[in-house]
């Protein structure tokens, strides 16, 4: 019998190629929170843990779930079966109301692991996939029109970004739509346009803001406003499709999103699921709703990334592709081997368990408690 030996967690401190400017913050920088569990016949298993700008996205930020797994979750697991995955995974769900970050990223771990003991691909485990390769879109946050063109063009002559997401909210209506209009009309049909308003309008902003979106030729709108109610009444509306992302947190809220008509389209992610699992429940709902589907990210380095990408590889459909751009976003990586874009798209890893390694150097030169620690030998010095 293969038991669970040790948890161990990590935050690693990344930066960022450029400040990635959303509605609620800018981030500078992005926290990984890593966690590793060690089976008892030496299998490892990698999760990852992360949110948008610490807790300017939601309730859960890289330390509380480091905090989190260190006490709640790591007593729940040490010494139990390591290949019952689902019974590990009710059990945290029976002892922990929500932290669905932090559930997503042990599972992950736990998977990874259960993988390189069966050498299969998570995305086995998880039932199999049904695409080798998922198109990634690309979002344009600099906060600056011009430079957000310059960078659009740079991703379509390196044939890896065709689709591209503009981070609006921030300023007014006209200014914004003004914005995506300049942006649209330079890519033409090179490139394909939808903004992310992260909830930043009021139902009425979004009432002018929608339709003056749709003239310009964006093909849909993100989130547009906080709440649901008001999520459905804009969406059928107008000629664009609407997709709800902060307002879809596990397969509950799926399911009451689909039964109020609120969305065309859902932006899954693993993390605001609780899961790979759960997030396979949120596709089944929006299957049997025939609501459309998007591969979201909260911005995942390599780890959550290729996590994510098991999942979605094994989903009905991806008419809208996916987000999973993360680790582009960073300057530095973690893996051994980097993830492959090409052609549009990323290559679903097809090694055991999630498919990459960790380069261990890597891991401690980004450690934010061994960088604390020089730091405090400097000084003494
Ligand atoms: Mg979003």
């Amino acid at each position: 019998m293969v038991t669970i030996d040790r948890v161990e967690t990590l935050l690693l401190d990344l930066p960022t190629i450029r400040p990635h400017q959303l509605s609620m913050t800018t981030m500078q920088g992005q926290t990984l929170m890593i966690v590793r569990i060690y089976c008892s016949d030496g299998s490892v298993g990698i999760g990852e843990g992360t949110t948008i700008g610490g807790l300017a996205y939601g309730a859960e930020s890289p330390e509380g779930m480091k905090l989190a797994i260190d006490t709640y979750f790591s007593p729940l697991l040490l010494g139990q079966r390591a290949d019952d995955v689902s019974q590990l995974m009710q059990r945290l769900q029976l002892a922990i109301r929500d932290n669905r970050f932090a559930k997503s990223a042990v599972e992950t771990a736990l998977y990874d692991a259960l993988g390189h003991r069966r050498n299969l691909p998570v995305s086995e485990l998880l039932g199999g996939r049904i695409c080798d390769r998922l198109p990634v879109a690309w979002t344009l946050a600099s906060g600056d029109t011009a430079k957000d063109i310059d960078e659009a063009e740079a991703m379509l002559s390196m044939r890896r970004h065709r689709i591209f997401k503009l981070k609006i909210g921030k300023r007014t209506v006209a200014e914004d739509v003004a914005h995506v209009a300049a942006i649209k009309k330079a890519l033409g049909d090179r490139g394909a346009v939808r903004v992310d308003i992260n909830m930043a309008w009021s139902e009425l902003d979004a009432r002018y803001g929608i339709p003056a979106l749709a003239d310009v030729g964006c093909e849909l709108v993100e989130q547009p406003v906080a709440s649901a109610a008001a999520l459905k009444r804009l969406s059928g509306k107008y000629p664009i499709a609407v997709m709800a992302d902060e307002s879809l947190v596990g397969p509950e809220s799926a399911f009451a999103l689909a039964q109020a008509e609120a969305a065309d389209v859902f932006a899954i992610k693993i993390e605001q699921s609780g899961g790979l699992r759960a997030a396979q429940k949120v596709a089944a709902i929006a299957e049997a709703a025939h609501i459309e589907l998007y591969g979201g990210t909260m911005l995942e380095g390599s780890i959550g990334t290729v996590a994510s990408a098991h999942a979605f590889s094994t989903f009905h459909a991806l008419e809208w592709g996916t987000e999973l751009f993360g680790p582009l976003l960073l300057t530095e990586d973690i893996v051994t081997t980097p993830l492959i874009y090409k052609d549009f798209e990323l290559q679903v890893p097809q090694g055991a368990g999630l498919g990459i390694a960790l380069d261990e150097e890597r891991v401690q030169f980004f450690n934010r408690e061994q960088r604390k620690k020089s730091v405090i030998l400097a000084a003494v010095k």
